[in-house]
């Protein structure tokens, strides 16, 4: 799985949704809540979080079966944000 870590931006972003608003220009909307995202790139991209890998992978295999929209162009992909803060450290596997 692809995961998003940090981009160009000083800011320390503390929740996945306030990360990909900053991280991705023009992104139209973010829903739901967690660490896994599912970003539709089809037209204006578009973002769903959720809690686990499983959950996030069943929506990306949901939305590459129905597609995303009128103009889907089938360019979904699921990333896990990496969201550090100086207090709580998860796992790092690098
Ligand atoms: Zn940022
Ligand atoms: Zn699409």
């Amino acid at each position: 799985m692809k995961s998003y870590r940090q981009h160009r931006c000083d800011k320390q972003h503390r929740d996945p949704r306030t990360f990909l608003r900053c991280a991705i220009r023009g992104l139209a909307w973010v829903e739901g809540a967690g660490e896994y995202a599912v970003i539709a790139w089809c037209r204006t991209p578009t973002v769903t979080l959720w809690q686990k890998p499983d959950m996030a992978q069943a929506a990306l295999t949901e939305l590459n079966a129905l597609a995303c929209g009128g103009r889907c162009t089938q360019r979904h992909e699921l990333v896990h944000i990496h969201i550090e803060t100086p207090h709580q450290r998860k796992d790092d596997a690098t």
